[in-house]
């Protein structure tokens, strides 16, 4: 038994106005809600190692550090490639995590809390320009409306085969909105949730609804498994989707879970992951230290498989796919290096 307290992620619908950066939102979705508008990773790292192409935001995670005054704003975001077929078993070379941070008195947000008003003016464009598509950071502009801006040729042209064809024209005249999502857009970025997060029960349940959810769970991860073979016939996939497995750690997985089977995250900051399966190594791999400070990293949080069910990628063979993302952070959580830093990211899938 274990006495730590974790910390469970929900998804809820929200207002996309009432996930703006001003209100240092956790969300799962839509575009990043940066938390330095300025000093943003360069779109040469917001790049998936595999095929090149710029990652898409998954999810970030408002998580300040209370005892340390550097800390008062932090966040950790998650990015990951849209390419299904990039998501290699156990690698993540398809994702980033970057952590960012701000005093409480810094040069973009106010000392108090905003009000939740819908019409205050916050024009983030005055720190720098962001991609109509993804929201990263957009070092060139469409050369005929000077008004559209992209992380890259990829987005531009998406959005020109997307709308903006049409729209071109009438935009030379208006001020665009960066946080209005385009219909290119709409065809990449993921569905935009709030994440909310609230204690674990203490309790297993035995509630017959929750059995219900849990058995959804069972088939979403196996029908996941089996979405991770590649070139296997009708037949054998049919074995696969109706084998359970049966690994003592997955079972432990199971039945933690049981507990909120709807949830997307786990966050316990310097406590221990919740695997998937025993059936993987990388459990026990030594986790690098901070590249900037040289200090000890520590778990932090873990993103669920169930989240996939709230993203709408899919469950083909060739989809965004994982057991267990298990992110680990600078324990001091440091403010050495550039206002993004990386963060160490383990993905462990059931299959091996
Ligand atoms: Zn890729
Ligand atoms: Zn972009
Ligand atoms: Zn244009
Ligand atoms: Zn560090």
């Amino acid at each position: 038994m274990s006495s730590t307290k974790v910390d469970i992620g929900f998804l809820e619908e929200k207002s996309s106005w009432l996930l703006h950066p001003r209100f240092f939102p956790s969300k799962v979705g839509g575009t990043p809600a940066w938390l330095d508008l300025q000093n943003l990773p360069l779109p040469t790292e917001l790049t998936c190692k595999v095929c090149s192409d710029p990652l898409i935001f998954l999810c970030q995670i408002y998580a300040p550090y209370e005892e340390s005054s550097d800390c008062f704003h932090r966040t950790i975001f998650i990015f990951i490639c849209r390419n299904g077929s990039c998501c290699k078993t156990n690698s993540t070379d398809n994702i980033l995590v970057l952590r960012c941070q701000l005093p409480r008195k810094n040069m973009f947000y106010l000392y108090e809390p905003y009000q939740e008003d819908e019409n205050e003016e916050f024009p983030t464009d005055k720190w720098a320009k962001f991609c109509n598509i993804c929201g990263a950071k957009a070092p060139s502009h469409c050369s005929k409306c000077k008004k559209s801006y992209y992380c890259g040729r990829k987005h531009q042209i998406l959005d020109w085969q997307k709308g903006h064809k049409e729209l071109c024209p009438k935009s030379q005249n208006t001020v665009l909105n960066n946080f209005i999502v385009t219909e290119a857009g709409k065809s990449i970025l993921f569905k935009e949730w709030e994440l909310v997060v609230d204690e674990e029960s203490e309790e297993d349940s035995t509630d017959i609804d929750m059995n219900q959810e849990m058995e959804k769970l069972n088939k979403l991860l196996q029908e996941k498994k089996a979405g991770t073979l590649n070139n296997v016939s009708e037949d054998e996939l049919q074995q696969y989707t109706t084998a359970v497995p049966v690994d003592k750690v997955f079972k432990k997985f199971s039945k933690r879970v049981s507990r909120h089977p709807d949830q997307v995250l786990r966050y316990e900051r310097g406590g221990t992951p919740l695997w998937i399966t025993g059936n993987s190594d990388n459990s026990i791999i030594n986790i690098p230290n901070c590249q900037y400070c040289n200090g000890q990293r520590q778990f932090e949080f873990q993103v669920m498989p169930q989240l996939l069910n709230f993203i709408n990628v899919g469950i083909d063979i060739n989809s965004i796919d994982w057991g267990v993302l298990v992110v680990y952070t600078c324990k001091r959580s440091c403010n050495d290096g550039p206002a993004y830093k990386k963060e160490f990211i383990l993905k462990q899938d059931l299959l091996n």
